[in-house]
């Protein structure tokens, strides 16, 4: 009878127009045997009623039992139509609308549907234009103008198609086609940012840098990086190559924000281009925060771990090395690395900023820009929130940060793990350099010789439990 009472009150609800109500009563029943799933599709049709249809994505994703009128391919349809952004013509006078997922020209190719049997059928190329239809649409790469899809290797192709998507299509794991040799030569995936400068500076100065351009406005400024750019050429005489692309909105027919499917996409434009530029090895600015740490906080053997196994096996398999040349350094490391280079000027990780300064409030600055001796508000509300937060994120380089800025005062709870002496968080860790393949070790393990000292006691690393999980 409850049940029955239950439901009934929670359509009269819905249906009179009381969505709170409805929300509210539905919410609490969704994990009842008999009104569950009437709960669900009542919360789904709730975020549909308020146009959010990303959440309506990522509700049904979850829960594909609450379903109803095929709501979450008609949200897919409704993004594809709202996904415009405005562009500033060159006088800055007047707004075109511009559309973030543009479509191929030519109508022979955009006939094409997302193809699960054959993977390398789904890219295509249009002048200097390369496109992959995805399951949900396109997505494409401007690519250098001596690009040749058909000189590219279909093992390149497959392993591009697993990096954007793995998350959600099974088909993608697929063994990769065999054939491809290793190339000569190593690539690295820059964002410009101080992490992967100090993977430029300790890798050999004919590595190619390669920065994945978001083709798109968004929150995202790109002035910060392309000052580092330009610090790169008057100083160092060294170019970066630029690949506009849009590829960080196949998340979104997920429910998830813009950005990069895996943690490789943010190297997918070197995969592809890796035939042309002859690539052996492809690198990535990964740091001991995310390689040996767990989220900051908790040591493992990373050498071991599925994540390592398995995407180095994968890169292998499309005749490349996947190197991380910065996994033996912390993010406090790679701050000192570049403090000692002719870049350290130009560079700020800060987003916010106004492209040459940071803006001294957000913990980025405070953790990259403020051990800097840059100018930070430990006072500002977002700084002040994240300190209070337990667990901290970034936990062990916050904690150092902290130290460094002098602020324990902000932290009392934190007292004790601040008496530590953590300047082991500055030195590189030797176990690391396994990782790095033997064509590359001997010259990153000299590199880092030259900017930092090596951890003697490593078992301080080691032994990194913070915030332990309950
Ligand atoms: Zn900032």
């Amino acid at each position: 009878m409850r049940r029955v009472f239950v439901r009934k009150q929670m359509q009269k609800a819905y249906n009179s127009g009381d969505f709170e109500k409805a929300l509210e009563i539905a919410s609490r029943n969704i994990d009842c045997e008999i009104n569950g799933v009437v709960s669900k599709s009542i919360i789904v049709r709730l975020h549909w009623k308020k146009e959010e249809f990303e959440e309506v994505i990522h509700l049904l994703e979850k829960w594909p039992e609450a379903e109803v009128e095929n709501l979450k391919q008609k949200a897919i349809e409704k993004l594809k139509r709202i996904r415009t952004y405005e562009k500033k013509s060159d006088d800055s006078s007047n707004f075109l609308q511009v559309r973030i997922d543009p479509t191929p020209a030519n109508k022979k190719i955009l006939k094409h549907v997302y193809d699960s049997e054959h993977l390398t059928k789904n890219w295509f190329q249009e002048n200097s234009k390369l496109w992959f239809r995805h399951p949900n649409g396109w997505v494409y790469w401007d690519m250098p103008i001596d690009f040749n899809l058909n000189k590219t290797h279909p093992a390149l192709l497959e392993l591009a198609t697993d990096v954007l998507l793995r998350p959600w299509n099974k088909e993608v794991k697929k063994p990769i086609t065999k054939g491809r040799g290793f190339g000569k030569k190593l690539a690295l995936s820059y964002s410009g940012g101080i992490d992967s400068t100090a993977a430029a500076l300790l890798l050999p100065n004919d590595t190619i840098l390669g920065y994945n351009e978001r083709s798109f406005t968004s929150m995202l400024d790109h002035r910060n990086a392309f000052r580092i750019f330009d610090a790169w050429k008057k100083k160092l005489g060294r170019d970066v190559l630029k690949v506009p692309s849009n590829h960080e909105i196949i998340r979104t027919f997920h429910g998830k924000q813009v950005g990069f499917s895996t943690d490789y996409a943010s190297g997918v434009h070197l995969i592809l281009l890796a035939d042309m530029f002859d690539l052996g090895s492809i690198a990535f600015g990964a740091l001991i925060d995310n390689t040996w740490l767990q989220k900051g906080k908790w040591y493992r053997d990373f050498s071991q771990s599925g994540h390592w196994k398995l995407w180095s096996n994968r890169f292998r398999e499309a005749g490349l090395e996947l190197v991380l040349p910065i996994n033996h350094i912390s993010e406090a490391g790679a701050l000192r690395v570049c403090e000692k280079s002719s870049l350290i000027d130009d560079i700020n990780s800060c987003m916010r900023g106004n492209g040459v300064t940071g803006c001294g409030k957000c913990w980025k600055c405070f953790h990259k820009n403020g051990p800097l001796g840059r100018e930070v508000d430990l006072n500002s509300k977002e700084i002040s929130k994240f300190l209070t937060e337990r667990p901290m994120r970034t936990a062990q380089h916050a904690l150092w940060a902290i130290k460094i800025l002098g602020a324990e005062n902000l932290v009392p709870d934190l007292s004790e793990l601040l008496q530590e002496d953590l300047s082991w968080w500055e030195k590189a860790y030797p176990k690391g350099l396994e990782l790095i393949p033997q064509n590359h070790r001997d010259f990153v393990e000299s590199k880092t010789s030259e900017y930092l000292q090596w951890m003697d006691d490593v078992t301080i690393l080691e032994e990194t439990n913070l915030f332990p999980k309950q």
